[in-house]
C-alpha cells in the first residue's frame, strides 16, 4: 500500500472512502493455513459479519475459504457469492426456529447454541446433523463487549450442560457433527486457546459422529506500531500436533475449523476521508472530518484503536490533534493524536479498517454510506457505488397530509 495511491483513489473516487487490498487478504489467509500445515484436514471459515462484500467473499471462494455466517442473509450472500452450502456455516445466537430450519433446508451446516432450539430442531429433523456451540467459561478476549465465553455469555451451551446435550441426543436420534467454540476477539494469549481446546476435545469425545472441530476465532491483530497480536504460527504448533492426537485418539481424521473475521480483512482496511475544517480550541486542536461514527463506529463503540495518517502531508511536522466527526454528538475518532499538519482538504487515512467497519455503517444523520473500493492485481475495482439521496428515501412510504 502507498498513500500516494489511496490520495490518488480519492480523487478517482471523492470520499469517504473504503478500500480493500486482497493481496492482505491473501497473506493473512496463507498465513493461518500454513501455521496449520501439518494437520490434514483444515477448513477456516471466513467470518461474513467482519465485512460482507459479496466481492470479499467471492475472492475468499478463490482462497478456497469457507464462510461463518450468523444470519440467513449472510448465508444467501454466500451462497450468491457462488460457495457450496457444505462449506458454510451457520451460528446465529439468539434467531428463531423458522430461520434455523430455512438455512438447514439450504444444505448448510446449522450450528446450535442452546438446548431448547437443540432439542425442537432434533425432534422435527432428526436426520440433519448439527453442531453444538460450547461455552467453555473461560474469559478470554479484549473487553467485556467482545468477550463471549465467560460464565455471563449469552453464547454457547455451557459446558456443564453437556449431559442434557447427551440425553437430548439420545432421545431424538439426533447426529452431532460438529463441536464449536468461539470465546472473544482479540485473544492474545494462545495458552487460553489450548486450554479452551481441551475442553472442546474432552466434549468431542462423548460424541460417536464427530467429523469436525471449530476453534471459533478472536485472533488479535495488531492496531499500534509496536502492538503485539495472537501468535498463530506459535498456536499451529501447539495446537496442530495436539489435534493431530486427539484425531488418533478418536479414530479418525476430523476436519479442524477456525473462523476467523478481524484476522483475514483488518489490515487489508482503509478508511479514507477529508478534513473539513481544522478548529483551534483554548485546550486542543479538532481536525473535523466528512464523516462520523455513521461510517467507522469502532472508535466510539468500544474504544478501539485506528492509526490516522495524513496522508496529504506524509512528510509534515508532526502536531497534536483530536480527529472528530460531523455527527450532532460525541464523536471521537482519537484524541491527542500525534499526526503530520492538518490542514483544511487534506485526507486523512484510518488504519485497520477492514473489519467491523463498513459492515457497522448507517445512514444515521441521512449521510450516505461511503463507496468501497477493492485492490486486485494491483488495479482498483469499484465494489460499491457511494449512495445518493434516492437510497434515503428508498422504503420510506410518503404520506400525504
Ligand atoms: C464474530 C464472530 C467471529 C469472528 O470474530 P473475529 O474476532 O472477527 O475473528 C467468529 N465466529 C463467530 C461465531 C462470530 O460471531
Amino acid at each position: 500500500m502507498e498513500y500516494q495511491d489511496l490520495l490518488e483513489l480519492t480523487k478517482k473516487y471523492d470520499s469517504p472512502l473504503y478500500v480493500y487490498y486482497t493481496d492482505t487478504i491473501e497473506y493473512q489467509y496463507r498465513r493461518i493455513t500454513e501455521a496449520f500445515s501439518d494437520v490434514n484436514k483444515l477448513q477456516i471459515n471466513y467470518a461474513v459479519k467482519a465485512l460482507s462484500n459479496i466481492n470479499i467473499l467471492k475472492f475468499f471462494k478463490k482462497l478456497d475459504s469457507g464462510l461463518d455466517t450468523v444470519s440467513i442473509q449472510e448465508v444467501r450472500l454466500g451462497l450468491e457469492a457462488g460457495f457450496d452450502p457444505k462449506k458454510i456455516i451457520y451460528t446465529p445466537n439468539g434467531v428463531s426456529l423458522e430461520e434455523i430450519e430455512e438455512v438447514a433446508t439450504k444444505g448448510v451446516q446449522i450450528n446450535i447454541d442452546n438446548l431448547s432450539i437443540l432439542e425442537l430442531f432434533g425432534q422435527k429433523h432428526p436426520d440433519i446433523p448439527v453442531c453444538i456451540r460450547i461455552n467453555p467459561h473461560i474469559m478470554a478476549g479484549g473487553n467485556s463487549k467482545i468477550s463471549v465465553g465467560h460464565i455471563d455469555s449469552k453464547f454457547g451451551i455451557s459446558i456443564h450442560q453437556v449431559p442434557h446435550i447427551l440425553r437430548v441426543v439420545e432421545n431424538t436420534g439426533m447426529t452431532i457433527n460438529g463441536i464449536h467454540m468461539h470465546t472473544g476477539s482479540d485473544i492474545l494469549d494462545i495458552d487460553t486457546f489450548v486450554r479452551a481446546s481441551e475442553i472442546l476435545f474432552d466434549v468431542a469425545k462423548q460424541f460417536k459422529n464427530i467429523d469436525f472441530i471449530d476453534f471459533g476465532s478472536g485472533f488479535k491483530v495488531p492496531y499500534k506500531d509496536d502492538d503485539i497480536s495472537t501468535d498463530i504460527e506459535q498456536l499451529g504448533v501447539q495446537l496442530s500436533e495436539r489435534f493431530n492426537q486427539f484425531c488418533q485418539e478418536y479414530g479418525k481424521e476430523i476436519t479442524l475449523m477456525f473462523e476467523p473475521g478481524k484476522f483475514l480483512v483488518s489490515a487489508a482496511g482503509y478508511f479514507l476521508a477529508r478534513v473539513n475544517v481544522v478548529k483551534q480550541t483554548t485546550s486542543t486542536v479538532f481536525a473535523g472530518i466528512d464523516s462520523g461514527f455513521n461510517h467507522l463506529i469502532r472508535p466510539m463503540m468500544y474504544d478501539s484503536y485506528h492509526k490516522i495518517t495524513n496522508i496529504s502531508n506524509p512528510e509534515g511536522r508532526d502536531r497534536y490533534y483530536s480527529v472528530v466527526g460531523y455527527i450532532c454528538e460525541t464523536d471521537t475518532f482519537g484524541s491527542n493524536r500525534r499526526i503530520s499538519e492538518i490542514s483544511e482538504g487534506d485526507i486523512l487515512c484510518f488504519h485497520n479498517a477492514g473489519a467491523y467497519c463498513f459492515s457497522m455503517a448507517s445512514n444515521y444523520n441521512s449521510r450516505y454510506r461511503p463507496a468501497e473500493v477493492m485492490i486486485y492485481k494491483q488495479e482498483d475495482f469499484l465494489i460499491r457505488k457511494r449512495e445518493t439521496f434516492d437510497d434515503i428515501l428508498n422504503n420510506q412510504q410518503v404520506f400525504e397530509f
